[in-house]
């Protein structure tokens, strides 16, 4: 019995052996509430409030049982914060389970009572759209553009302005699904899909992305076996002295020949190779390689090598670096490794610590795809880079003026810094002008040279060479 102050009272009555009755009355408000928090915390997440991976499974097993009986269509939603990561490592701790809050509250402002809001993971979240009067794939489509809109509106967290963006995945149930297991993986399969178009978006699961799933796995079994034989290719790509035309170094980049499909482009087999756990094998293979072919390039000439993120979570990198090194014979100073900002998300601690190991060996570490980011200029300062390789996005854009102020800052900072710059994806010799005239001293690109196998490599300056020519 449950008192209006709040008291609960556990009331019994029994027989006596001899005759008569005898009432117990037991206050149990303690223990009732214990046992509340207890279902709570089995159900529900501290931090939002909101109903947690147990409950969130829990509901969409009652819901298919449901649906079986009386077939009414729902829809599971998943959803991913972008950049969630770099607003925890920027703010603090606490000023990301603040945002997580905030974006708990405008997911239920979103939904129905008859809804379920989870959160399944650090920044995921779920929601299991109810059956509804108007069609299934309309409400739960318009409930998901709902939510890419109301998380993307600006935060303020602590006095900090904060703009994240989310993600989203949707399975429909029966269509997509009728097990639980079935439901969530096409519904992540959907997310994938919206991760991989740019993010801030959502996606309904198809059949076609299952059948992209099977591809995906397909390359990556070849992969492994192209790996295992050793069969991925290194080509290099010179980077220039602007004011000289001179290789100053080449960048080691990785080309796989497929023997049905032809060359497939890193840009697809590299996130299939961090996704399959390959990256760390396929890497040490083109260290090794690079280092190898480098003893046979001028020796002022340094090679470049490109460093996934994964690559610093086992604890090896180091002695892998050292082995590549100490087996090619190459000295210390002619190895630069590439690194983009993604090192600092993972990890950052650590990672920082195996980077400065890195650079205490005497190799030299480059920021790739600089200005990418979001807090690029962040990393910049929290490590001592030698090298900054501005991406090519600023390089197509060099003619406009908001571009020149940037570069012109970037020029600025790394004269401060001591880094040397260079400018990526050089493909016109107005750009190369525009790129001199801002004291930018290095560039790389097709302008200059595609990447081509080791042997197909010219050390001669093109400016050298035409004045020949010329001559
Ligand atoms: P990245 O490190 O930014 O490499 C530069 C990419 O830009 C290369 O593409 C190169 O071919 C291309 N490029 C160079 N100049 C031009 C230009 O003037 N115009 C255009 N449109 N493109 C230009 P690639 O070889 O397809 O490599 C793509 C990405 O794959 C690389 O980007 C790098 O992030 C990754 N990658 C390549 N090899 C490796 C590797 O061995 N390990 C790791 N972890 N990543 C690699
Ligand atoms: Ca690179
Ligand atoms: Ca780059």
């Amino acid at each position: 019995m449950q008192f209006p102050d709040g008291r609960v009272v556990y009331i019994s009555y029994g027989r006596r052996e001899g005759g008569g009755w005898v009432a117990t009355h037991e206050d149990i408000t303690e223990r009732k509430a214990s046992a509340d928090r207890i279902e709570r915390l089995a159900h529900y997440d501290s931090l939002t409030g909101l109903a947690n991976r147990n409950l969130f499974k829990e509901r969409i097993d009652a819901a298919l049982a449901r649906s079986r009986r009386l077939e009414p269509a729902f829809a599971v939603l998943l959803l991913d914060l972008d950049k969630f990561k770099s607003v925890n490592d920027a703010l603090g701790h606490q000023c990301g389970d603040a945002l997580l809050k905030q974006v708990a509250d405008r997911i239920k402002s979103q939904i129905r009572d008859a809804d379920t809001a989870a959160r399944i993971g650090g920044d995921e979240f779920a929601v299991i759209v109810a059956p509804s009067r108007v069609a299934m794939c309309d409400a739960a489509a318009s409930l998901a553009a709902r939510l890419v809109q109301a998380i993307a509106e600006p935060y303020h967290i602590d006095g900090h302005p904060v703009v994240i963006g989310c993600s989203i995945g949707l399975a429909l149930v029966p269509e997509h699904g009728t097990r639980v297991d079935e439901v969530l993986r096409n519904a992540d399969l959907a997310l994938y899909r919206s991760k991989n178009a740019g993010r801030s978006c959502f996606h309904i699961y198809s059949a076609e992305l299952k059948a992209e799933a099977d591809q995906r796995n397909v390359l990556e079994i070849e992969l492994r076996e192209a790996i295992w034989r050793e069969e991925i290719e290194v080509f290099y790509q010179p980077v220039i002295e602007l004011g000289t035309g001179r290789v100053k170094s080449v960048e080691a980049l990785a080309r796989w020949h497929h023997s049905i499909r032809g060359y497939i482009p890193p840009a697809e087999f590299i996130a299939v190779a961090e996704a399959g756990g390959l990256i760390v094998e396929l890497g040490n293979q083109v260290l090794a390689r690079a280092c190898r072919d480098a003893t046979s390039m001028p020796a002022d000439v340094k090679v470049a090598v490109n460093l996934s993120a994964l690559q610093f979570a086992g604890t090896n990198l180091v002695d892998t670096v050292t082995f590549a090194l100490a087996q090619s014979g190459l000295p210390q100073p002619r190895l630069e490794l590439e690194i983009t900002e993604s090192v600092f998300l993972a990890d950052s601690e650590e990672n920082l610590k195996t980077l400065q190991r890195l650079k205490a060996l005497g190799v030299s570490i480059a920021l790739d795809d600089f200005g990418v980011g979001y807090s690029s200029l962040s990393y910049l300062t929290a490590f001592p880079f030698d090298k900054v390789k501005i991406d090519k996005s600023f390089i197509d854009r060099i003619d406009r003026s908001e571009t020149v102020a940037v570069l012109k800052s970037i020029v600025q900072l790394a004269k401060t810094l001591k880094l040397s710059i260079v400018a990526e994806g050089v493909e016109s010799s107005e750009q190369v002008r525009r790129l001199q005239s801002l004291g930018i001293p290095l560039g790389q690109g097709f302008h200059f040279s595609k990447p081509v196998p080791l042997a197909g490599l010219s050390w001669q300056a093109p400016t050298a060479r035409r004045k020949r020519r010329a001559a």
